[in-house]
């Protein structure tokens, strides 16, 4: 069964504030449209998402998907519903067959998991009616204006979140025959013209981005969450020489390391460790070995760059671990001097970078003196955009 998305994103969110319509902010760095359309084209049953806009807002679309695989947006209407009504004869129309099942969903709700998406295709798919998520009230529920005068029972009451999906062709007969109604959402649609809706599970976290407060939480939900790890490798070999080059620091040593930049084999363990923390690829795709610019280059230039693209993402340093590994020389005794000018490259707090040394027993290439190895771990965390 062909499943396709259609983000409804023409609204224009004023209640949320900001300088644009609320899907297109940014949350954590990413917009909340971005989020919303990802949560669908990286869910492994949804065939293709297509997004309903508001004609004003093509740039900040275009911005907002650039690189994305998806459907051309459509042009939203007067209201929501007007608009996901031409977002559905828009999937009839795109010339590929229409899907199946449609998921409709609100652009501002950009925390919904797969798992909730799941459940809203698998309702549609063994019932053949509508699904939407939803949630029991747990407040008690009063009805009054200045007083509670009445008390209602709230056990057959439910929040209703979406995605809603539905079988394609009903719920685009319903959109037709409810066109100039003005009905909440699409349940309300599919309900009105006598399509049955079932409630699947709903979840507490599938929010609908609405208010300024929403967006702070939002925003330190993410920076708490978004901690993320990235490890880095490196050898270099020995050759003739006077010293080596560790973490910046130059120990006097009868060899030296071979290498196309100054061979600080610490220092590119930790930047493969801070691009790896931020899917940043490696040291190797900036800083190509065959180009000339780089030969016997200060290898603090790489661990500088990372670190500064971490902080464009809004990204900060946890903390660092090197373990450097050889026979000779003895890194002991440059161990806080190291540790003292990562943490002057980085910006950071010595009390967050470690720096320590071991031997392989004599075994491998190591032990044989052949060259030295390190590697390093860096932990990082992504905070809100302010
Ligand atoms: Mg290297």
């Amino acid at each position: 069964m062909r499943v396709y998305a259609l983000i409804v994103a023409a609204g224009r969110g004023e209640r949320a504030g900001g300088e644009v319509p609320k899907q297109y902010r940014q949350v954590a760095g990413k917009t909340v449209l971005r989020r919303s359309i990802d949560n669908f084209l990286y869910h492994p049953a949804v065939e293709a998402v297509c997004v309903v806009v508001h004609k004003d807002d093509g740039e900040l679309y275009d911005a907002a998907t650039n690189g994305l695989r998806i459907l051309a947006p459509v042009t939203g209407g007067d209201s929501r519903q007007a608009s996901v009504h031409n977002g559905l004869k828009a999937l009839r129309e795109i010339g590929a067959p229409p899907p199946d099942i449609v998921l409709i969903h609100d652009a501002a709700r950009c925390f919904v998991s797969p798992e909730v998406i799941s459940r809203v295709i698998e309702g549609v798919r063994t019932a053949g009616e509508g699904a939407i998520p939803a949630l029991p009230l747990s407040d008690s529920i009063k009805r009054g204006t200045t007083h509670a005068e009445e008390s209602v029972d709230r056990s057959d009451l439910w929040r209703a979140q979406t995605p809603q999906g539905f079988p394609f062709e009903a719920i685009l007969k319903a959109h037709e025959a409810g066109a100039g109604r003005s009905l909440s959402d699409d349940a309300a649609v599919a309900e009105a013209a006598g399509l049955a809706v079932r409630i699947v599970e709903g979840d507490e976290a599938n929010i609908k981005l609405t208010r300024p407060a929403d967006f702070l939480l939002a925003g330190q939900r993410l920076a708490t969450s978004d901690v993320r790890t990235g490890f880095g490798f490196d050898v270099h070999r020995f050759e003739d020489g006077d010293g080596v080059i560790l973490c910046g620091v130059t120990i006097p040593f009868e060899k030296k390391l071979k290498g196309h930049s100054d061979a600080d084999v610490a220092m590119h363990a930790l930047t493969d460790a801070l691009l790896g923390a931020t899917a940043g690829g490696d040291i190797g795709d900036h800083f190509p070995p065959s180009d000339p610019q780089w030969k016997d280059a200060p290898s603090e230039i790489f661990l500088k760059f990372a670190a500064e693209r971490l902080r464009a993402m809004n990204g900060k340093i946890i903390n660092v671990d090197l373990t450097i590994i050889c026979e000779q020389p003895r890194i002991g005794p440059y161990r806080i001097q190291m540790q003292a000018r990562l943490a002057e490259i980085l910006g950071l707090g010595t009390d967050r970078i470690n720096v320590k040394a071991t031997t392989t027993e004599r075994l491998g290439f190591a032990g044989r003196e052949e060259g030295i190895a390190a590697q390093a771990v860096a932990t990082v965390r992504l905070e809100a955009a302010s």
